[in-house]
């Protein structure tokens, strides 16, 4: 059989297990069954050539247990192992989140600020933690998560990218001492009556601990914000990633934080996306 003819067969495959991006996730997955076969994944440009060849028995394996994953629901980036965000490839299992395209503004933002050391609430992955320390070589970074799994991850990622974070299991603030000139945070904000409607390859694969709160959604907020007198400097800013529903009701709870300049900002797609707010007072003073 020839590439061409595998990729044909999986395209069907995934079609008919509904999923949606079915010939693009059935190229991108031939071409990581050659790369664990060979050792090295080829380029997009490659494609062509490898669905014109033979394919081996060993890569027609691989690829055929990898369609079955996503004929499961198993997202891509847990089947090819990473996920590209902001200027890296991070390491993403079903203990964390997969780190969205929409979060990058949380990066961008916080990269608009001055900061020596930054709080990264949730951390997963570690994307957003490790994308601005790698931006901010001098600035000192925690990243807090309740998942030790997780941290294990966010470990591996840093030191593949070349940052030093400290990584501690924490409830919230409860194992993080000091205080920030900046805290991030993508929480779980997905109120639990919500979680039916998402799609099987966030419902059924990726960790709840890191989508929802159980609740209706603003738990999470209501616990960072209930932080920032005792974390934030004076002058910092505290900034969360949303849902596209919520820019209201988190303003008015960072509002009611005691933080000035609150405002809510759009992803490239238009929706609100994330809620940003300042601790009065001057940095460093
Ligand atoms: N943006 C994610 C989703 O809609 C949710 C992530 C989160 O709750 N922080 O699937």
């Amino acid at each position: 059989m020839t590439g061409q003819d595998l990729c044909r067969e999986a395209e069907a495959r995934l079609s008919a297990a509904g999923v949606i991006s079915a010939r693009a996730d059935a190229q991108i997955l031939f071409l990581h069954a050659i790369g664990r076969i060979s050792g090295s994944v080829p380029p997009r440009h490659a494609l062509r050539d490898h669905l014109a060849a033979p394919a081996s028995d060993a890569v027609a394996a691989c690829y055929a247990d990898m369609i079955s994953a996503r004929a499961g629901r198993q997202p891509v980036s847990q089947i090819i192992g990473f996920r590209s965000f902001w200027k890296h490839d991070f390491r993403v299992t079903r203990d964390t989140l997969d780190p969205r395209p929409e979060t990058e503004l949380l990066v961008e933002l916080a990269l608009s600020v001055p900061f020596g050391s930054v709080l990264d609430l949730g951390t997963g992955t570690g994307a957003i933690l490790i994308s601005v320390l790698a931006e901010r070589p001098q600035a000192f970074g925690v990243g807090a998560d309740l998942s030790s799994a997780a941290l294990d991850v966010a470990r591996g990622n840093a030191q593949m990218i070349g940052v030093r974070p400290e990584l501690v299991v924490s409830n919230w603030y409860d194992a993080v001492t000091g205080r920030f000139d900046l805290i991030l945070s993508n929480p779980p904000y997905i109120a639990l009556g919500e979680m039916p409607d998402l799609s099987p390859e966030v419902r059924d694969w990726e960790p709840w601990l890191a989508l929802t709160d159980h609740g209706d959604g603003l738990s999470a907020y209501r616990a960072i914000c209930a932080g920032v007198q005792d974390h934030l400097n004076p002058g910092g800013w505290l900034m969360v990633e949303i849902g596209f529903t919520q820019g209201a009701a988190v303003a008015a709870l960072l509002d009611a934080a005691g933080l000035v300049d609150v405002a809510i900002r759009q992803d490239l797609g238009g929706r609100d996306r994330v809620v940003l707010g300042r601790r009065p007072g001057v940095q460093g003073a």
